[in-house]
């Protein structure tokens, strides 16, 4: 029975996947690639959930042992706080996100979520208990409703709408000719890449997790869509333990704490305010972003 029952699983698993057909399946393969990289301890229970404190403690990681990306890094996100990373393209701020989110698991140091390492829990509790907003948000060839419901399978449709205008959603979605019945993804109605990020927001707002990672798209979005977005995500984290992967810095100026990372080492740390007075690297790329801002688009 049991040899029966595992390979029908996993024959469940696959369909469930060819079902949802997700409109990026170079994405698919590199998502089933990363689940198979951890797996639960044995015996290992979920999380607790005593309280959303997140810590990294003196985190190494690399994705091959002959190139070190993240060297000892540490630090702390108050239950309900935001802490934002900044760097340059490549500096590790992505691989932090997959390292809570436990894709891979640390190599040195650890990850602590109210005070219990990831690694000894299940790792499906961790991901329940974390809501990821990602830079290319994937549909699924489904319906919008489907889309965004996937956030918290089950939820009612009213569930969804709430959900769909608190991320400012709604009314687009209300344009379409069939509304929450549109199909989306690449075999349906293209989104931009505003309105996916949003519709990852509503998703993440049903789901209502105590942690939130959000990764800043690096595309540029036009700067009203940008503004919108932000006081959505700023909505969104209301309360929540939010990790920001920040590609602009105008996202950071209110974190409880800015995390500069420089080829895989925090070599600044503080408030905004702290950082612009200490006159170092984010002073630098703050004061070049001020110049990028203020000219004129040809
Ligand atoms: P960006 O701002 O461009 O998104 P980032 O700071 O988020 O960059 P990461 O995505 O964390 O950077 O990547 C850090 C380094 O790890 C990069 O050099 C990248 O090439 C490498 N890397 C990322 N994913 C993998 C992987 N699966 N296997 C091997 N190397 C990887």
């Amino acid at each position: 029975m049991i040899q029966m029952y595992i390979p029908l699983n996993f024959l469940g698993v696959i369909y469930r996947e060819i079902k949802q057909s997700l409109t990026d399946l170079d994405k698919m393969f590199l998502l089933l690639e990363k689940e198979r990289e951890v797996r639960d301890a044995p015996g290992a229970q979920p999380l607790a959930g005593r309280d959303a404190t997140v810590r990294f403690e003196d985190v190494s990681f690399a994705y091959e042992p002959a190139r070190p990306i993240l060297k000892h890094v540490s630090f702390e996100i108050p239950a309900g706080k935001t802490v934002a990373v900044v760097g340059p393209s490549g500096s590790g701020k992505s691989t932090l996100a997959r390292l809570l989110y436990r894709f891979y698991d640390v190599q040195e140091g650890r990850i602590v979520i109210g005070g219990e390492d990831i690694r000894h829990v299940t790792q499906a509790s961790v991901r329940q208990a974390i809501g990821i907003v990602p830079q290319d948000t994937v549909l699924f060839n489904d319906t919008i409703e489907y889309n965004i419901a996937y956030g918290r399978p089950g939820a009612s449709h009213d569930e969804v709408e709430a959900a769909a205008r608190a991320a400012r959603i709604h009314d687009f979605i209300s344009s379409t000719p069939k509304g929450y019945q549109t199909m989306v993804g690449e075999r349906g109605l293209k989104l931009s890449g505003g309105e996916k990020q949003r519709v990852a927001i509503a998703r993440t707002l049903l789901k209502n997790p105590p942690i939130l990672i959000f990764d800043e798209a690096t595309s540029a979005l036009d700067s009203a869509n940008e503004r919108a977005i932000q006081a959505e995500l700023k909505s969104a984290a209301q309360n929540k333990t939010t990790l920001v992967i920040a590609h602009r810095l105008s996202t950071v100026v209110d974190a409880h704490e800015i995390l500069v990372l420089e080829g895989g080492v925090i070599v600044e740390r503080g408030t905004h305010l702290q950082l612009l007075a200490r006159d170092g690297r984010y002073a630098q790329m703050w004061a070049l972003q001020q110049i990028e801002a203020a000219e004129p688009v040809l």
